[in-house]
């Protein structure tokens, strides 16, 4: 296995046409994708013969957009069908509140998947709000993850109104500070590089080491000189390969990320080591 991929939505019609809507409408131009949705099996391939674990992110937006989930079942059965190359992620939505927390004990207890993944811009919630604390609390006592995504989105970018989406919730600071604070046994994960965020999201994980970092949904090339700094030293152990598939590739993403002078063992860390010891493979 040459590297786990943390960060990947099901590039098929469920997540992109019937779970996204108008929403994924706006990533896809965005990131300059127009290709026709893929299948699993497609994907299985594409990850297989990178020989790369793919985590598969399942999707809950029900409250906020009225769209259709792409389910845990959904994620689940993927990874029962492609158990050489899927994980698992759960998604649930934090407005459904106590059926929310039920069906993350059932996605991992049940289903058997591995973390959790939120969306506060899409999900439009703040997650230092107390209302959601059980769901906290319930993903320390599973000993999961929680994966949010931070900075601005693809997603409801580049027409009026950002389709109605608040990128405030996509500020790491305070809401992910306050939770890494209030819940030291939980593991948060910041999901892409934050900008315009970027040091805010460095600052609370070099303070809190229950605070990673992925570095999906973002063109290596781009990064900030500090995220390359940090995640070369401070932090390489808390900084996680991702890519953000279908919007990039495995291959773009290592492609421009070796260009960027990473050590041997500190790249060995980010794409593969540090997801194995957080995910207990
Ligand atoms: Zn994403």
């Amino acid at each position: 296995m040459r590297a786990i991929d943390i960060h990947v939505h099901p590039g098929t019609r469920e997540y992109l046409i019937e779970g996204g809507g108008k929403y994924m409408a706006d990533a896809l131009a965005y990131f300059h994708k127009h290709g026709p949705p893929v299948t699993l099996d497609d994907m299985a391939k594409l990850y297989r013969e990178a020989d790369m674990r793919a985590v598969l992110l399942a999707w809950d937006t029900e409250t906020a957009t009225g769209l259709p989930r792409v389910s845990n079942d959904f994620v689940a059965d993927a990874v029962r069908r492609y158990p050489d190359v899927f994980l698992g992620f759960a998604s649930v939505d934090p407005w459904k509140g106590k059926l929310a927390v039920a069906e993350l004990e059932r996605a991992v207890r049940v289903l058997g998947l591995r973390g959790l993944k939120l969306h506060p811009i899409v999900q439009a919630f703040w997650p230092n709000d107390r209302r959601f604390a059980p769901l906290w609390e319930t993903c320390a006592a599973l000993n999961i993850p929680v994966m949010f995504h931070t900075g601005t989105t693809g997603v409801g970018a580049g027409v009026p109104g950002g389709n109605g989406l608040h990128l405030k919730y996509g500020n790491p600071m305070p809401a992910l500070d306050d939770l890494a604070a209030d819940f030291p046994s939980l593991t948060i994960i910041g999901a892409h590089p934050s900008w315009p965020w970027q040091e805010e999201m460095l600052a609370i994980a070099v303070h809190k080491t229950n605070v990673y970092i992925d570095l999906s949904g973002w063109s290596p090339k781009y990064f900030s000189p500090t995220l390359v700094q940090y995640a070369k030293t401070l932090l390489q152990d808390r900084i996680l390969f991702g890519t953000d598939y279908p919007f990039l590739s495995p291959e773009q993403w290592l492609g421009e990320f070796d260009k960027l002078g990473f050590k041997p063992e500190v790249r060995e860390k980010i794409l593969l080591e540090n997801s194995r010891r957080l995910l207990r493979l």
